[in-house]
């Protein structure tokens, strides 16, 4: 029996299998940073990889709550991209 690690969603709240997640962890400076093989360190959250969530600034700031970051809208919508790059990327390659 393999033991599968699950993890929240911290935007739609699912549960699911943490490879089908993408982990953000807070930075010392107190930024966010895409975290693309779960092995940073800090306090992390995770949002789903099928893209179904993060679409607008509400959810980045859902995901700024969740992890306790002061976040301005610019730093807010360069995460955005970074995280809409980095999963386009993750699904190229489990093609
Ligand atoms: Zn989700």
């Amino acid at each position: 029996m393999k033991n599968v690690p699950m993890r929240t969603c911290v935007i739609c709240r699912n549960v699911r299998e943490k490879r089908d997640l993408l982990r953000i962890v807070r930075v010392p400076e107190g930024g966010m940073q895409v975290d693309p093989t779960g092995k940073m360190n800090g306090r992390g959250a995770y949002i789903c990889r099928s893209g179904e969530c993060l679409k607008s600034v509400k959810d980045m700031k859902k995901l700024a709550t969740a992890l306790s970051v002061q976040a301005n809208k610019e730093s807010l919508d360069e995460l955005m991209q970074d995280i809409q790059i980095k999963l386009g990327t993750i699904n190229r390659q489990g093609e």
